[in-house]
């Protein structure tokens, strides 16, 4: 995922590059695109204690370059995994999603809005939903008076204060360690990701659910869990071979533009929906497409989501690009030579849109690389059927483009 470096840049030193001690982000952005300056943003100033001139320690003379920052910000961090939350984590009982979001919360790699304000993405460093100060991590899970209503229902009062007393490690070990009756780790941890996700929708949407329906909603998907549970112990992540990899969304090569796409299901309601991105290479935002689609199967949805994605990114004036969904059975239809798919028409269209006069490469990724499609598949519901062309993101969609621009990685274990 290296991403190039323009020529004039590669010799400037700190002093150019830090004003008071901060990024200087007016300066940096003169010669950067934004994008890049949010990632430089995002990474705090190295210090060397007991001096006051910063210095770097990426580079063989100790001077900061913007060339050693950036080779730094194109890897792909590998943290070390021996603590033992991590094995905790990566064994909840739950969907792949609530550990990939335990695995930012254990990295600090939450956007709060005290670690938005710190990287000065933000004036706002309070919790909105309470309008009280610094909203940290454990405000959002724990500490606010609405995670607090919440969490009510789950505890027995006299173990009220144990619970809201501990720091963040240790409360996440204990109770990702099954130590209640009423609260085991995968309600503990389908709540916490719920708050969370509320707190999103709040901050982005400005919708709040009540907290009886976080309650009701963490009830019904535990149950979900359980059930399958007894059905499959293979989820219970025992006896499992294969490995665990950092997977996250890819910068595509110089000079080419990237197109995710996602489709959706939903099981109760016998509705799909499609959504898709166009990104160029620096990660820049071209255009994106939501679908209602009505009804269908996934695979369809899948594929009505590559076809748009596809004539979207002709359309913007695309002419290399790399295709990437997160659906085997749609990215293998389309190499294949068969006649004899129920989707055959769909992916002949398909087919006459990559054998126009551009370059094409259809690629098959993981969810975890394909977080900006799948969220705008999920948004499809509540919109009118049909196609929903995005030309700018609202908030909630630049908060995930940004999570794609920063580099992060979630583990995802690959069976073997
Ligand atoms: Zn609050």
């Amino acid at each position: 995922m290296a991403v190039g470096l323009p020529q004039e840049a590669q010799s400037i030193l700190v002093e150019e590059m830090v004003l008071n001690g901060e990024w200087n982000g007016t300066y940096i952005q003169a010669f950067l695109p934004n994008e890049i300056v949010e990632q430089i943003l995002l990474h705090d100033i190295p210090r060397d204690s007991g001096s006051d001139v910063p210095t770097w320690r990426y580079t063989e003379n100790g001077e900061f370059s913007l060339k050693s920052a950036y080779e730094l910000l194109n890897e792909v961090s590998h943290p070390s995994q021996s603590h033992p939350l991590w094995k905790k984590i990566w064994k909840i009982p739950a969907m792949q999603r609530v550990r990939s979001f335990f695995w930012l919360v254990g990295h600090g790699r939450l956007l709060t809005n005290m670690e938005r304000h710190r990287r000065h993405m933000t004036a706002v460093s309070g919790c909105q939903i309470c309008g009280g100060d610094g909203e940290s991590v454990t405000h959002v899970l724990r500490d606010c008076p609405y995670a607090r209503d919440v969490w009510s229902t789950f505890l027995e009062n006299e173990e009220d204060e144990k619970f809201f007393s501990p720091d963040m490690t240790s409360w996440m070990m204990h109770y990702l360690s099954g130590k209640r009756v009423n609260l085991d780790p995968s309600l503990f941890a389908v709540v916490c990701w719920l708050l969370w996700k509320n707190r999103n929708t709040f901050v982005f949407e400005e919708k709040l659910a009540a907290a009886s329906q976080i309650q009701g909603a963490a009830r019904r998907i535990h149950h979900q869990i359980v059930e399958a549970l007894k059905r499959d112990p293979m989820t219970r992540g025992e006896h499992m071979s294969g490995e665990w990899r950092s997977v996250g969304w890819e910068f595509p090569p110089a000079g080419w533009s990237c197109i995710n796409t996602d489709g959706s299901v939903a099981l109760s309601s016998q509705s799909a929906t499609a959504g898709g991105v166009v990104r160029h290479d620096h990660g820049r935002f071209l255009g994106a497409f939501v679908m209602n689609l009505g009804g269908g199967t996934i695979t369809r949805a899948e594929l009505m989501g590559i076809r748009q994605g596809l004539q979207r990114a002709w359309d913007l004036g695309v002419r290399k690009a790399v295709l990437r969904s997160d659906s085997k059975s749609a990215v293998e239809l389309i190499a294949s030579a068969t006649t004899s798919s129920p989707h055959f028409q769909l992916v002949s269209q398909v087919r006459r849109l990559i054998n126009q006069e551009w370059e094409v490469r259809v690629e098959h990724t993981y969810r975890e690389g394909n977080v900006v499609a799948d969220y705008l598949a999920s948004t499809g519901y509540n919109l009118p059927v049909g196609v929903h062309m995005i030309s700018v993101p609202n908030p909630m969609l630049q908060h995930w483009l940004l999570f794609d621009l920063v580099g992060s990685v979630t583990p995802r274990f690959i069976y073997q």
